[in-house]
């Protein structure tokens, strides 16, 4: 294994040409037992396994992943985090998770890149400026960092915002404590470091089946054989729906995709991250250089990660349109994933009508920013069999009770 990371390692490593770094995360064998068996290795997964062998007493644990580490959405996500949500609730499950970001790369020893670059949400038109100045408020109210900035501030946080265009600036709303990460840094990163405390991650490992008995989960059948469970935690993102329905429960899940693209490579020129729900977009500068550009989900329900063309041509005309100097700019790349989106946008954490399978999913486009508070939450909730304070307003129970945690307006095309 590769040991701890340090300026001093790191030095003494290139003395000796980088030979001595080793293997990041064991490779391991399905064992016959564990005590839990978390079933996705993205993210959200990989951080629950970490917490939960950090910091919760729980015996045996395995990461079964069908395919590679953060293959799935992880890291195929634009990378922004956030957590400037109307609610209370979700505020605070957000703020726990940029909390936990601030500290994470040191808690790992990994360096997950970070960056608390800000994050502003431009407002268009009298409508805009009237909802974005009330969640403004809200979020201040709640005590979590949101800024009201006037179109010259807007200007000079982000010169080259085109203020007069067809859909002319009138102010913005801007989270300095929000940023962005290296998406497959986090899953590396948890992933060393779970395997570290002796979690078993086994990736091409795909789980075909559960085995139930009298209404409890007692194990899993997979691509590698059978596996005795005690408890199991479902994080498979946009596969959530079907692995339920194995399982015996329908959730209350729509599966649409998610694109995204990259520029070709240029200079320093966009210093925050900057979005639009007025025009649906997004954009933010890559350490490499690139503009990375979001917007909107394909409306037809779909498991395909390829994605409608028209996206390609909506997005980028609206993205052209704040910022009319990237217009002759290439494109570099572009690709899609598969997200679970909920009727109000906000996550599922809970049981499930199976005894000891409790689920994690429903972060739909906006989960990366939740990835380490997600893990952390979730892991409590399992070791305990109940859900942990922050994660109880989550659970499924609310579409039939009726307590939505409705973040539509904060969550519409923003991440
Ligand atoms: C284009 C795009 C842009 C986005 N931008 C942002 C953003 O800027 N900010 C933000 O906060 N969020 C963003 N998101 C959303 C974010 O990526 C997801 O919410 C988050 O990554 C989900 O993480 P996860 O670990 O739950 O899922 P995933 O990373 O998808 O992990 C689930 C894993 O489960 C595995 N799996 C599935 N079925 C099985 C099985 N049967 N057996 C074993 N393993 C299985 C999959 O292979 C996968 O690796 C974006 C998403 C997309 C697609």
């Amino acid at each position: 294994m590769s040991g701890h990371f340090s300026g001093l390692r790191l030095a003494y490593e290139s003395l000796r040409g980088h030979t001595g770094w080793g293997r990041q995360w064991g490779s391991s064998e399905l064992g016959d037992e564990y005590d839990v068996v978390i079933v996705g290795g993205g993210g959200h997964g990989l951080a629950t396994a970490y917490y939960l062998a950090s910091e919760c007493d729980v015996g045996r644990i395995a990461v079964l992943e069908k395919g590679w580490l953060g293959g799935g959405n992880t890291a195929r996500n634009t990378t922004i985090v956030r957590s400037n949500y109307l609610w209370d609730k979700s505020l605070a499950l957000y703020d726990h998770a940029v909390k936990m970001w601030e500290g994470l790369s040191r808690e790992l020893n990994y360096n997950v890149m970070f960056s608390q670059r800000g994050v502003l949400h431009v407002a268009h038109d009298e409508g805009d400026i009237r909802l974005s100045r009330r969640r403004c408020n809200s979020i201040r109210a709640a005590g979590v960092d949101s800024e009201w900035l006037s179109p010259e501030e807007v200007k000079e946080l982000v010169p080259i915002i085109n203020l007069h265009g067809r859909f002319p600036i009138m102010g913005g709303v801007f989270q300095p404590r929000g940023g962005v990460a290296r998406h497959d840094a986090v899953a590396w990163g948890y992933a060393r470091a779970a395997s570290g405390l002796g979690v078993d991650i086994i990736e091409n490992c795909e789980v075909t089946g559960f085995d139930v008995k009298r209404g409890k989960v007692v194990g899993l059948e997979t691509s590698r054989g059978k596996v005795k469970a005690k408890k199991v935690g479902l994080v498979v993102a946009g596969h959530s729906s079907r692995l339920a329905e194995l399982a015996g429960f329908r959730l209350p899940l729509m599966m649409n995709t998610l694109q995204a693209l990259v520029s070709e490579p240029v200079k320093p020129m966009l210093s925050t991250v900057v979005m639009s729900n007025g025009v649906h977009g997004y954009m933010s500068q890559s350490d490499k250089g690139e503009l990375v550009i979001g917007g909107g989900t394909d409306l037809p329900v779909s498991y395909s990660r390829r994605g409608g063309e028209g996206w390609f041509s909506s997005t980028t005309a609206s993205i052209v349109e704040l910022f009319p100097c990237i217009r002759r700019m290439r494109v570099l790349r572009m690709w899609g994933g598969t997200v679970d989106v909920t009727k109000d946008r906000s996550p599922i954490l809970g049981k499930t009508p199976v005894e000891n399978l409790y689920v994690n999913c429903g972060w739909g486009t906006g989960g990366f920013k939740a990835t380490p508070g997600s893990g952390h939450l979730f892991a409590h909730s399992i070791s305990r069999g109940e859900m942990v304070e922050k994660a109880a307003p989550f659970g499924m129970e609310r579409f039939r009770e009726g307590c939505l945690v409705d973040e539509g307006a904060a969550s519409g095309v923003a991440h």
